[in-house]
């Protein structure tokens, strides 16, 4: 058989982006822009080269230092409740991981400032971007539960790993009507979305998902 026809068959062996696509329809994700968008990220090259080949299936995968990637209908539902409900003007993220959820609010919002506490997935995601030509976000080396360490009030704030509290410095941040988006593992796991209105929260939308636990420190080996 030649290669042609062997990659030809392989292709219809592994899940695909528009199979992927086809999924998060039938979920419900009906955002057009995020939709085309998230067809056309490479997502084979923000996993763990070994799991390439499973990129577009409906599953978390590792991106290296025990993290891993959420699954795509986990990241275009957090996306779209920031496109129903936030001003685009800037977002933090704490969790940079891959940079996949990094490189779609890229793509929405003005300004990302996003923050990871693992050298290792802190570069890389930095360069992968780069190299994507994505030149709106600034990337920081840091525990994120302490904020972005200038003082620039944030439209969004978005978690992307699991706790039982919000921290305080991540909801100071936020402006009036700011929306925050987070994961927290009790009564059970979900992620919730809720809008500053005063020194009240409003919840907005949740789900249930999991994620990797927001954790203290940095690593830097
Ligand atoms: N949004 C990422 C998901 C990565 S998983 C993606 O699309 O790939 C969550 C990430 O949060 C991990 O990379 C983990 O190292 C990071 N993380 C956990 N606790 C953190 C903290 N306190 N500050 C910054 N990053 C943290």
């Amino acid at each position: 058989m030649s290669p042609n026809k062997l990659s030809g068959l392989v292709s219809h062996t592994v899940p695909r982006a528009s199979t992927m696509i086809a999924q998060l329809k039938q979920h419900g994700v009906s955002h057009d822009e995020l939709l085309s968008l998230m067809e056309n990220i490479p997502r084979h090259e923000f996993v763990e080269p070994a799991f390439s080949h499973l990129a577009y299936s409906a599953t978390p995968l590792p991106i290296g230092r025990s993290q891993t990637i959420s699954q795509p209908l986990t990241v275009a539902r957090m996306t779209e409740w920031l496109l129903t409900y936030a001003r685009l003007g800037r977002v933090l993220e704490v969790g940079t991981g891959s940079g996949y959820q990094t490189r779609i609010l890229a793509h929405f919002f003005n300004k990302v400032h996003t923050i990871e506490r693992q050298q290792l997935l802190h570069q890389q995601a930095k360069q992968r971007l780069t190299n994507m030509g994505v030149n709106n976000v600034e990337y920081l080396f840091a525990d994120g539960q302490a904020g972005w360490p200038i003082k620039v009030e944030m439209d969004a704030v978005i978690i992307t790993a699991m706790a039982s509290k919000i921290p305080l410095a991540l909801t100071e941040c936020l402006k009036p009507q700011g929306i925050l988006i987070m994961p927290i593992n009790q009564p059970t796991p979900q992620i919730g979305c809720w809008r500053k209105e005063g020194d009240q929260w409003k919840l907005l939308a949740t789900e249930s998902a999991n994620f990797v636990p927001l954790l203290d420190g940095i690593a830097d080996e």
